[in-house]
């Protein structure tokens, strides 16, 4: 299980790596609304999405306990290969970031920036996971994973101790889900530390295997996942993210592209916020559902890297 003590510890750790971002807040779309919205904006975050936190926080324990280590990979639709090469460079360790031949230029392009090697496979999660493994095999490089990893879940926690430091009396968090290490993190923390808090998920609808294996209670895999929201393709939920899910989580909540798109909008219109898919899906969320008069609810905006201009021009 994850201790408060890991998030802590973790938080102490990254924090000359990551920023404490800001929380957002749109009076008059409140007013329209009818409860209190506001962002959590890890778009603004060091790499441009909350990944650092986790990934940081990993190779950090690492280094102390493996001070000549050979080489780092991670397996990555984007985000975490950002993190995970800002890292490396930053301590002077080589990198080689795993990514799907279909990854956004601005990612590939900030990859390549931090100086790691990039080797496409395919375009699955689990194709990604089988060239890491080799190049594992051949370089004697440690891996970072993306999401099923205490030290990562720790790191991602660190949000929730940023968020009830920023808004103590904070009544929702809406989370997107891809593997759930973010949602992991940031609900068990909530939840130990502000039980009344609740914790809701996110997921598109043609990619909802942690929906899935909730209802079904056990880890279930879906064939293929399909969403403009590029980092919640998880084909299933990891094996120790879906018990922390399972026991802090309320519930999961899907959302349909044409929801997503019209998140992104409102992102950029009201918030001057340029959110990617997958980070405006908890904006998704929350504009579909009455969350109660003056209720405070914080939807995780968990990145902004994207070609802006992809989906500027692009028609749900
Ligand atoms: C990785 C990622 C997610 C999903 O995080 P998980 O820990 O895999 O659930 C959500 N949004 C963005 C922007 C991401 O990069």
């Amino acid at each position: 299980m994850l201790s408060l003590d890991s998030v802590w510890e973790a938080s102490l750790n990254i924090r000359e790596y990551v920023k404490k971002t800001p929380v957002l807040h749109a009076e008059s779309l409140s007013k329209v609304l009818g409860f209190s919205c506001y962002l959590k904006a890890e778009n603004f975050q060091v790499t441009g999405s909350f990944k650092i936190r986790g990934a940081a926080n990993s190779i950090l324990k690492l280094v102390k306990q493996r001070p000549s280590l050979p080489g780092l990979v991670a397996a990555s639709s984007g985000n975490h290969g950002q993190a995970v090469a800002y890292t490396a460079n930053n301590l002077g360790i080589p990198a080689i970031i795993v990514m799907p031949e279909s990854a956004s230029k601005t990612k590939v392009d900030a990859v390549a920036g931090y100086g790691a090697k990039i080797e496409y496979a395919g375009s699955t999660t689990d194709s990604r996971i089988a060239r890491a493994e080799e190049v594992k095999l051949k370089t004697g490089y440690i891996e970072i994973p993306p999401y099923d990893h205490f030290d990562v879940i720790a790191g991602q926690g660190t949000i929730a101790k940023e968020i009830l430091e920023q808004m103590p009396d904070i009544d929702t968090v809406i989370i997107p889900v891809g593997g759930g290490g973010l949602i992991s993190g940031i609900a068990s923390t909530i939840k130990t530390l502000k039980p009344g808090t609740t914790v809701v998920g996110v997921e598109p609808e043609k990619s909802n295997s942690m929906y899935k294996s909730i209802k079904k209670g056990k880890i279930t895999r879906l064939k293929d996942t399909k969403s403009m929201a590029d980092g919640l393709l998880a084909l299933q939920p990891g094996g120790l993210t879906f018990p922390l899910v399972k026991k802090y989580v309320d519930r999961i909540v899907l959302v349909k592209e044409e929801d997503i798109f019209e998140a992104l909008k409102l992102c950029l219109d009201t918030f001057k916020v340029v959110a990617e898919p997958s980070g405006a899906v908890s904006l998704a969320a929350a504009l579909k559902e009455d969350w109660g008069v003056n209720k405070k609810v914080m939807c995780i905006i968990s990145g902004g890297n994207c070609d802006v201009s992809v989906y500027l021009n692009k028609k749900c």
